[in-house]
């Protein structure tokens, strides 16, 4: 069973190195994403985020989500993200700048938002960011898109 599993594992992994269409990210109790930078292919028709809370501290202390901007909105986003407050995720609601987002997850928690990927144009500048109060300065990276 535990071989299968891992058969299936590697031939998902082989398909994803042709086309990737996910962003995997990680975040723990230290505020900080384990990646600072993503790629993704411009051909994706739909692109999946899959966030993962490795922490162990509750949401309303160390809650992380995943924002998906341009690298020119970033800030102003997460500003309006932090007015917005914690029952909207700390997201702006119907706010164009947001490309995506995922929902705020606590420790040991996990969470995924797929979005069109039409939504991305190859060689843009884009951010992912944590928009949780004063996170982002600590938890963002670079999107690229190819
Ligand atoms: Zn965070």
């Amino acid at each position: 069973m535990r071989a299968a599993l891992l058969f299936l594992g590697f031939a998902a992994a082989g398909m994803a190195h042709a086309e990737n269409c996910s962003i995997d990210i990680k975040g723990d109790d230290a505020m900080k994403f384990d990646k600072a930078e993503v790629t993704v292919s411009a051909s994706c028709k739909k692109i999946t985020i899959n966030l993962a809370h490795t922490g162990k501290m509750p949401v309303a202390a160390m809650g992380h989500n995943v924002v998906i901007t341009a690298a020119d909105d970033m800030q102003a986003v997460a500003t309006a993200g932090m007015s917005a407050g914690a029952a909207a995720n700390y997201v702006p609601a119907d706010d164009k700048r947001v490309i995506a987002h995922t929902s705020l997850v606590g420790g040991g928690a996990s969470t995924s938002a797929t979005f069109a990927g039409s939504l991305l144009k190859a060689g843009g500048n884009y951010e992912f960011f944590c928009s949780f109060p004063g996170h982002y300065a600590l938890m963002k990276g670079k999107l690229v898109v190819q």
